[in-house]
């Protein structure tokens, strides 16, 4: 029998899950599509999330692990650690946190459909009909990741720039100091981005991203890490990979009641990589707006999440120069310099911070 909605979400990932949480909590009748059979199923990500989700979101403790630093490593593995007082990123146990996310949505009144892939809508007068799942739903938030197949229907924007990220979980790693991302800036290894060695939940998370090709890569790291940590024990328990935008957000990323989030919608990133942090805050926004107008004739729901999504401007200006500029000369001679550590710190310890004039000033104030 044919189901009508209000809201059709599609995809069960940390954008679709905290928009239709946000959604079903006030009231509205809220369907999941999700293409995998089990929630947090071979998810691509590190999972690594910043203080600001830490805050935002009542995240079991036992599904995370506190780091309050970053070490940086230059090619010759010379390195820097960069700290901010308070601030700690969360490593993640992420298919753990993806099923509670998941169970928050359905206790919320969400319906989660697994194993139910998305593949095509039309419209109708009063929202859209979902192909192959007898579903009509009043609204459409799409949220199916870095190759959106709803915004490729809808005519909505496409990812086009993508780094490709590679990981492994390893168990055994002995030697590495757990309170650090260890973070490696080396092109031979990760051109135009970084590898990086995580001390998560009960594992290390061993990984890059880099433009191009990846084959043989991860090898190579973990050669390189064997001269610093001891992985005489270590054993590879899981492997994982995948598409990161880093182009900025696409256009168009709305139309008439429909809109892209997370990857789907380019909210990353573009210099450090970072989706959660936009799909799970825009993610809610979008599910807040749309109840409010589907519920009580609010603003167009596209109008709330516009006003809060970044442009990434700065970072995608910095992307580029990550591209054209460093050679690995380059960049040991810039871990010695006050300036850059000053500009790396600010990078990844505050979400808005390049766009401060405080970070700008203490940054120039290293330069002196
Ligand atoms: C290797 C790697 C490491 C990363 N590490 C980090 C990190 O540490 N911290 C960080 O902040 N960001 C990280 N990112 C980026 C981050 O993972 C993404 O930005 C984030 O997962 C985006 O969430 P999302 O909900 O938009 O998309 P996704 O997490 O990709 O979820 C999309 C969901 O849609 C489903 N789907 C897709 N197509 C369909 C369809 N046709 N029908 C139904 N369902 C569909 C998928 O199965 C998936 O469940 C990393 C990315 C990669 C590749």
């Amino acid at each position: 029998m044919a189901t009508t909605c209000d809201l059709a979400v599609i995809g069960a990932g940390f954008a679709g899950l905290t928009c239709a949480q946000a959604a079903a909590v006030r009231g509205l009748n809220t369907v999941v599509l999700e293409r995998k059979p089990e929630v947090g199923a071979a998810c691509h990500t590190t999972g690594i999330l910043v203080r600001e989700v830490a805050d935002a979101w009542d995240i079991p403790r036992n599904l995370t692990r506190r780091i309050h630093g970053v070490r940086l490593y230059g090619p010759s593995l010379a390195w820097i650690d960069l700290c901010s007082s308070g601030y700690f990123f969360l490593a993640t146990d992420t298919p753990k946190l993806m099923r509670h996310l998941a169970e928050l949505a359905t206790a919320s009144g969400a319906k989660l459909r697994l194993g139910a892939g998305y593949v095509g809508c039309e419209r109708i007068a009063d929202g859209f009909r979902v192909a192959g799942h007898n579903l009509s739903a009043r609204y459409l938030a799409a949220a199916d990741g870095a190759r959106s197949r709803v915004a490729s229907d809808l005519k909505l924007g496409a990812n086009r720039k993508f780094l490709v990220g590679a990981e492994v979980e390893l168990v055994g790693v002995r030697g590495l100091d757990e309170d650090r991302l260890h973070v490696f800036l080396d092109s031979r290894l990760a051109r135009g981005y970084i590898a990086w060695a995580v001390p998560g939940v009960g594992v290390t998370q061993v990984g890059l991203a880099t433009r191009g090709p990846i084959a043989g890569r991860m090898d190579a790291l973990l050669d390189r890490l064997a001269g610093l940590f001891d992985l005489s024990r270590a054993r590879v328990v899981a492997r994982r990979g995948g598409l990161i935008p880093c182009g900025g957000p696409v256009l168009p990323w709305r139309t008439d009641r429909a809109m892209l989030l997370g990857d789907a919608a380019g909210m990353v990133s573009p210099l450090t990589a970072g989706g959660i942090h936009p799909a799970m805050q825009l993610g809610r926004v979008a599910g807040v707006a749309i109840a409010n107008h589907l519920l009580d004739g609010g603003p167009d729901p596209s109008r709330a999440v516009a006003a809060l999504a970044p442009t990434f401007a700065c970072k995608r200006w910095l992307r580029t120069a990550f591209d054209l500029l460093p050679t690995n000369f380059l960049f040991d001679q810039l871990l010695a310099s006050a300036t850059f550590r000053r500009l790396a710190q600010v990078i990844f310890f505050h979400h808005r911070g390049l766009f401060s004039l405080e970070a700008w000033r203490e940054i120039l104030l290293a330069a002196r």
